[in-house]
């Protein structure tokens, strides 16, 4: 972070009183890590604070201290709003609705597809996760890393990166990953409750989605669909990993999961080996992402939806390969 980013992120903190932290719709592991913990910064800073996500929080991240205090829609005025993981503005759902609009907006992302929409824009894609940046912040504020901030922050991380698998951890990453494990952050705790557990029922579903996987010319898709979700009374919040389980498939090029929503929207999961990219097919589809894992939520049905971002893929990979 370079000095007049500071500054200028600092002229909103510092006056501001009242702040909403706000993360983005169907959240991860590092929406929930990032907003819990510059929560937990915030709060030893002496700010009232709300901290909000439109959808609930997924059963692996409620252990999580604060978790309980998430909120799904602010109450009255604030002075500033501070957005965590978003990469557009629509990604912060209704939480920021007309009403709120007006206030300024501090908008902290890693997403290379951000589109700047805040007051002030600190966008950093080169972080492995936006809880990463969070902590840069405190760092560079001489706030206090408490272990209950560290612990949120590190979920973020772990969650992000696959337990640092991905081909942008590099040592800032980890020198992150020491400073918040000294602050007494779970290392293994956090990883075997984001990534290792899960219900037989998600793994059963897993199961049929592997069952219809389809494979054309390097790209490995397959579905969820809500009838299959209600057969085994699974939630919303499944389909990021199989994505991630199935991109280590030799055959495949880009993976493409399909998820039906309750509310008939289809949401995507996209993923591509190294020298590949879904990002731009995401953003081609109204979404965004990282090169290697991207997404987009269309409001259509499946059908469409599953020929539309196909035929997106297939031209994406051809101009790849040429
Ligand atoms: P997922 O497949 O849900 O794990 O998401 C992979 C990446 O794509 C994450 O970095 C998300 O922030 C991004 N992403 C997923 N869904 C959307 C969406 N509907 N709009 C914008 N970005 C998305
Ligand atoms: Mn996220
Ligand atoms: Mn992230």
């Amino acid at each position: 972070m370079n000095q007049n980013l500071y500054r200028s992120i600092h002229d909103l903190l510092q006056p501001a009183g009242r702040i909403l932290l706000v993360t983005h719709v169907a959240p991860d592991g590092d929406a929930i890590g990032s907003l819990l913990g510059l929560g937990w910064l915030l709060k030893t800073e002496g700010k009232e604070l709300t901290l909000a996500c439109e959808d609930r929080v997924p059963g692996a991240y409620t252990w999580l201290p604060g978790s309980a205090e998430i909120v799904q829609r602010g109450k009255g005025s604030y002075d500033l709003i501070i957005s965590l993981d978003c990469n557009d503005r629509h990604r912060m759902g209704q939480v920021v609705d007309d009403r709120l609009a007006g206030a300024p907006l501090l908008n902290i992302d890693h997403h290379v597809t951000n589109t700047r929409f805040g007051t002030v824009n600190w966008v950093e894609p080169l972080a492995v996760a936006t809880s990463q940046m969070v902590l840069e912040l405190a760092d560079a504020s001489g706030w206090p890393l408490t272990e209950s901030a560290a612990t949120c922050l590190l979920n973020g991380l772990v969650t992000d990166t696959r337990s640092f698998r991905t081909s942008n951890v590099d040592t800032a990453a980890m020198r992150a990953v020491l400073r918040l494990m000294e602050a007494g952050a779970p290392l293994a705790e956090i990883s075997r409750r984001a990534l290792d557990e899960r219900s037989l029922a998600s793994v059963r579903l897993w199961g049929q989605a592997i069952e219809r996987l389809q494979l054309e010319d390097g790209i490995l898709w397959t579905e969820v669909t809500r009838a299959m979700r209600r057969q085994w009374s699974s939630n919303e919040d499944e389909s990021s990993g199989l994505a991630n389980f199935l991109v280590g498939v030799h055959e495949a090029k880009m993976v493409i999961v399909f998820a039906e929503k309750d509310d008939g929207t289809v949401d995507v999961s996209l993923r591509a080996v190294p020298h590949y990219n879904v990002a731009d097919v995401a953003v081609r589809l109204g979404g965004g992402g990282h090169p290697l894992a991207a997404g987009c939520t269309l409001q259509e049905d499946l059908p469409r939806a599953r020929e539309r971002v196909l035929a997106e893929a297939r031209q994406a990979l051809a101009e790849q390969q040429g």
